[in-house]
């Protein structure tokens, strides 16, 4: 399997999102040998994206998750909530919530405890190494920290299965992506501490890219055995692009089971 995931940030309201929901769900009709494909609108449109994928292959997600149960803390959105609009999927520790609003390590753990122990939503872990750190060749120590603080001590429930989503800070909205061969090393190592930390098999850890992911250069990254899908944020908002995205997934697909 392939994932596909769409990450549209804070960038459409209810109408537009509708309709690009609508669009994208055009393109995928008919389609064998699907990828599976995740959209993670604003909080505000999920419930709308919600009715109209509801009898379609794709699936909701969130780009948050408040770090408590219940209670006083205005401003937040729990896990409960977030299953009940629907979502199957939740976001954590994406690099703008790391950066521009100070997630630390120790946030960002809180909230994938929450989501994968209180809820039935699948977390899905972002990581990724600033410029600072990759020139300094810090770039695999980097990722294992922010890896080690979350999945230290953590028993993953048998039905849930672990998603990491390795996005280089400085590869995302950039002119272009990082190095496929670069995101394969970081992929391997990532399993391979994963599998250390945990008692996950292998089959159950699920390692995607992120960062300028466009029409032209996914397939060269997809068709790699490491990468189990990509997270796509810009190309993600453009139906066209989005529509080859999907596309090249799904040759991925039929080519390795031929
Ligand atoms: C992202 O923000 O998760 C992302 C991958 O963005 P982009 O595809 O625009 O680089």
């Amino acid at each position: 399997m392939k994932y596909i995931f769409a990450n549209w940030k804070m960038h459409l309201g209810i109408r537009e999102s509708v309709a690009l929901a609508r669009a994208v769900m055009q393109t995928l009709r008919g389609e064998d040998d699907m990828p599976q494909v995740v959209i993670f609108p604003s909080f505000t449109v999920l419930n709308d994206v919600r009715k109209v994928m509801a009898r379609s292959r794709m699936k909701l997600g969130a780009q948050n998750c408040g770090t408590e149960k219940k209670g006083a803390f205005t401003g937040e959105v729990s896990a409960h909530m977030l299953e009940d609009v629907g979502c199957q999927y939740a976001l954590v520790g994406h690099s703008e919530r790391r950066i521009i609003f100070s997630e630390t390590n120790e946030i960002v753990a809180k909230r994938y405890k929450t989501v994968l122990l209180e809820s039935k939503i699948t977390p899905v872990l972002c990581v990724g190494e600033t410029l600072v750190e990759r020139q300094a060749d810090n770039a695999q120590g980097y990722v294992s920290e922010q890896i080690v603080s979350v999945f230290n001590g953590v028993r993953i429930p048998r039905q849930k299965e672990v998603f990491i989503a390795y996005e280089p800070v400085w590869a995302i909205g950039a002119s272009q992506p990082a190095s496929v061969a670069d995101v394969v090393s970081m992929h391997s190592f990532i399993k391979e501490l994963v599998k250390k930390l945990t008692d996950v098999a292998d089959n159950r850890i699920h390692i995607l890219y992120g960062g300028s992911i466009d029409a032209k250069n996914v397939y060269a990254f997809l068709r790699e055995k490491q990468v189990d899908g990509v997270l796509v944020g810009g190309a993600s908002l453009k139906v066209k692009d989005f529509e080859l995205i999907v596309k090249s997934a799904t040759d991925v697909i039929t080519a390795q089971e031929l």
